[in-house]
Formats: C-alpha cells, structure tokens, sequence
C-alpha cells in the first residue's frame, strides 16, 4: 500500500476538528470541507457569515478568517496525532455488545479474574476478592445498560485503604491489564495544588483518553485510579476552617457519578488550539485508594466507645495488637476522618489491605510471575549464567525492607544496590556459570558465591572478580 493511501485509510478513523473551534465532528456537527483539507462546523460559518453582515465588511474581525478576505485558502496546519480523535463506532442495535473483554458472554467471572490476579500479587485475598467481585458487576452493569430496566445496578466505585507500599497501585495496573481496558493513574494531591478543579479533573480524563488511543468509547470503558485520597480529607481537631480539601472532594462528586466532561485532547489543560471532546464517566470506573495514617486510632476509639466501660483497658490493649484493625473501617470512621458524606456514597465499595509482612516480602520477591528475582535471572539467563539467591538471603532482604517501612517498595531498592555490581561484574567472565547470593553477602559480611562453568566447583570470590 503507498503510504498516501495508508495516510487517507488512517484518516478515516480519525474524527475531522473544525479549523475554527477545534471540535470534532461527532460534537459540532457535520463539517464544511474547504480546500487544503480544512474542516468547518457549520455552526462556525454560520457565525462568519452572520458578522460578515455585522461588520460591514467580508469576515472582519474574524482573525481565522483573514483567509477568505484574502482570497487565498488557508494553509494546511496538520493536526499532531496525539489530538486527533477516533471516530465512535456506530452503535449496534441489539443490546450493546461490543467485542473482546466487553463482551458479557467473553466477560470473565470473578473467580477467573482473581486466579490471574493470584499470579501477580501475593497475599492480599480478601481485597482480591472484594476487587473481583466489584470489577465484575461494574463490567456487567456497563454491558447491559440500556437504559430501560426497572432495577438499575448501582456504579461499584471503590476505595480501597492500605498503608504505602501494600500493593494498591499494583492490583489496578495489574487489574487493568487482564481486562484490557485502558488506566488514568492520578493523585489527589495534584487536584489540591492547582487549585482550579475543574481543570483538573478533566487532566485525569485526557490521561485516560490518551491511554485508549484517543478512542473516546474505549476510554468511557476505562478505570481511573485515584491516589493518595487520603490527602483531601478535611482537616480535622483544627480550629481553622479548612475547605481546600472539602471543594476538591466536591469537585470530584459529578465526576465520580458520571457526567459529560469536556476534556482537551492530547494535552492537560484546555487552550485555544487544543480540540475538545465529550467524554462520558457514567460507565467509567473509579478507584481511589489511600494510606489513611491515624484511621486505625479513629477505629479504636468507635470499637472502644461500643464496648462495655468495665474492659476498657483490657480492650484497649487488644486493639493496639490487632494488626488488622484496618479491615474494621466503616463509612462512620471514613466521615470522622474528614471524608464528606456525599463523596463516600460515590464510593460503594470499601475495603482495605493488609500491611506487608516478612513472610509476604518473601513470596513478593519469588513468587509472583514478574517477580523481581525472576526478571533478574531472566537477564543473567541470557549471559547463561545461573542465578540463585538462598533462603538465608531472602529473608534478610525481607527483613531489611521491613525495617524501611515503606512496604514492598523497599525491596527494589535494596535489591538494586546490591545486583547493580553483579550485573556489572559477571559478564566480564564467561566462564562463570552460577552466582549465588547468601545471607552474608546481603548483611556485607560476604561475598557471592562463584561456580565456574567448566569444574562446576564452587569458588569463594576471591581478589580476581572482587565484587564489592
Ligand atoms: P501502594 O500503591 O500501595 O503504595 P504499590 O502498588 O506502588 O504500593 O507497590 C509497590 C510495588 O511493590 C509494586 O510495584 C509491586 O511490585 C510490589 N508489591 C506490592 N504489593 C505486592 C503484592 N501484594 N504482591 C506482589 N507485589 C507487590
């Protein structure tokens, strides 16, 4: 195929934007086509040739429109391909179903979503579980929206509550993956500094618009994750009105319930030469999520409060070892902390994450399909040598991250610093075959242990390949 003929085949699936007001066709209207492949809504030319009358003079005052004074036809700007459009599909007439994922008969039940999900991430199961079940209605509802049943299945946004690091992101981006459907990853704190909501909260939408390929109706599919929600809470025990966080949470009110939002294509925020399109947030899924710091205290008190005074202390003690308090929470305990009323109605479906342990650090690092540990064996596989970590080894990277507190995150970290040398030290010899990292060389006691290709025996590192 010549490539102008590809051009004009890839054209077709774009949407024309009118030369003057920057809107697609599928929002202004059918287009007038003057020459050097130049668009304008009728609404724009009905507008020229009203002023023309006005002004008293042909297209006066009209800067867009110096060209037809001119005579001459304006040239060609090219639209960059980032702020182009796909055209809708046409709608099909029997029930709304559409191909793939969005197929109700293809879309998988909650049980063969979360048996994938198991293969990434660890642990977790009671959030994994409420996730599927919540992802799947939110699908089903989505497929079988036509508008005229008597019972209609409430939107299952979420919010999920989980200290850094236990993997909220992660079941999103891992989640969004399985079901193919495009992700906008946000933080509400963003939403703060701007100042200005309503710019923002159509960011998050261009975000996922360009995530769908600019395709509006995969977009309106699609999942928006809302980090660090936590952040917009009200201020509580200040004497000071606080209502930054109070607004934004308002702002976000429409927008999480679904409304029609003019969102600027290809770029974040709306200017004149940016083409605006109609996005839709009725069927799109949001999920926020959260560390929430002092919840637990907030949970403590309420369960305190319920129980009877004369165990008091007892009870007291009991709850500052449940390591698990968290999975407690309660709307109440959410509005105390300073979410709004109306905000938490948006969010139906509530739950939170278990803080990372030693024995979970352990299986994130081995277990799951892209585990760290894999990705570096992968890579030395390719030099053909064997990487081994031991179980000594492991739990001392566990441990350590641990002491990080920042969760699984931590273990990245730690495991960079250390491979950084292998992974510079070893292809320098081909003739080594195995590595195997101990618990000393973790601690910086020791070194890894070599085994050479040809003997097969095992040789501490000494002065030759000196890995520091
Ligand atoms: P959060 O959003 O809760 O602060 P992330 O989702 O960003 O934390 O987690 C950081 C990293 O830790 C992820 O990229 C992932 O590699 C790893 N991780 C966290 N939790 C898990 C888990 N339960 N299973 C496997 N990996 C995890």
């Amino acid at each position: 195929m010549s490539d102008d003929i590809k051009k004009d085949e890839d054209d077709k699936e774009y949407e024309q934007v009118c030369y003057i007001c920057r809107r697609p066709e599928s929002v202004a209207g059918k287009m007038i086509h003057i020459p050097n492949n130049i668009s304008i809504c009728s609404d724009c030319m009905q507008k020229t040739l009203n002023s023309m009358d006005k002004m008293g003079g042909p297209f006066a005052g009209m800067p867009y429109m110096d060209f037809f004074a001119s005579g001459q036809p304006p040239k060609h700007v090219e639209v960059p391909k980032s702020q182009r459009v796909k055209k809708k599909k046409a709608e099909k007439t029997e029930n709304k179903q559409t191909e793939g994922i969005f197929d109700i008969r293809h879309l998988p039940a909650p049980h063969v979503i979360k048996k994938t999900l198991d293969e990434y991430v660890v642990g977790q199961e009671h959030a994994k579980k409420v996730m599927c079940v919540a992802v799947y209605n939110h699908y089903k509802r989505v497929l079988t929206d036509n508008g005229d049943d008597d019972v209609e299945i409430e939107k299952s946004n979420m919010l999920m509550i989980g200290p850094t690091g236990s993997g909220k992101t992660y079941m999103v981006k891992t989640l969004a993956k399985i079901l193919q459907v495009p992700l906008a990853i946000t933080d509400a704190t963003s939403l703060t500094e701007a100042g200005y909501i309503g710019d923002d909260v159509e960011s998050v939408l261009s975000k996922l618009l360009a995530a769908a390929d600019n395709d509006v109706e995969k977009a309106e599919h699609g999942i928006v994750f809302i980090d660090e929600i936590d952040k917009i809470a009200k201020k509580r025990n200040t004497n000071s009105r606080d209502v930054s966080g109070e607004s934004v949470q308002q702002g976000m009110l429409k927008l999480l319930e679904g409304s029609e939002v003019e969102v600027p294509v290809g770029a974040t925020s709306k200017n004149a030469m940016v083409p605006l399109t109609t996005v839709n947030t009725r069927n799109i899924l949001f999920i926020c999520g959260g560390a929430f710091p002092e919840l637990e205290k907030v949970i403590k008190n309420r369960l305190m409060k319920q129980s009877s005074i004369g165990f008091m202390g007892q009870l007291g003690d009991e709850f500052d070892q449940d390591k698990n308090i968290l999975q407690k929470v309660t709307t109440e305990d959410l509005r105390e902390f300073g979410m709004i009323p109306e905000f938490l109605g948006r969010l139906p479906v509530v739950f939170a994450l278990q803080a990372m342990t030693e024995e979970m650090m352990k299986k994130v690092l081995t277990q799951p399909k892209n585990a760290i540990i894999k990705q570096y064996q992968k890579l030395l596989a390719l030099d053909e040598v064997d990487l081994h970590f031991d179980d000594g080894a492991i739990a001392a990277i566990a441990k350590k991250a641990i002491e990080k507190k920042t969760g699984a995150r931590a273990l990245r970290a730690i495991i960079e610093e250390f491979m950084l040398d292998i992974m510079y030290e070893i292809p320098k010899d081909d003739l080594i075959g195995k590595v195997t990292i101990t618990e000393d060389y973790i601690e910086k006691k020791g070194t890894p242990l070599i085994e050479m290709r040809e003997s097969g025996e095992a040789h501490l590192l000494t002065s030759g390949h000196t890995i520091v």
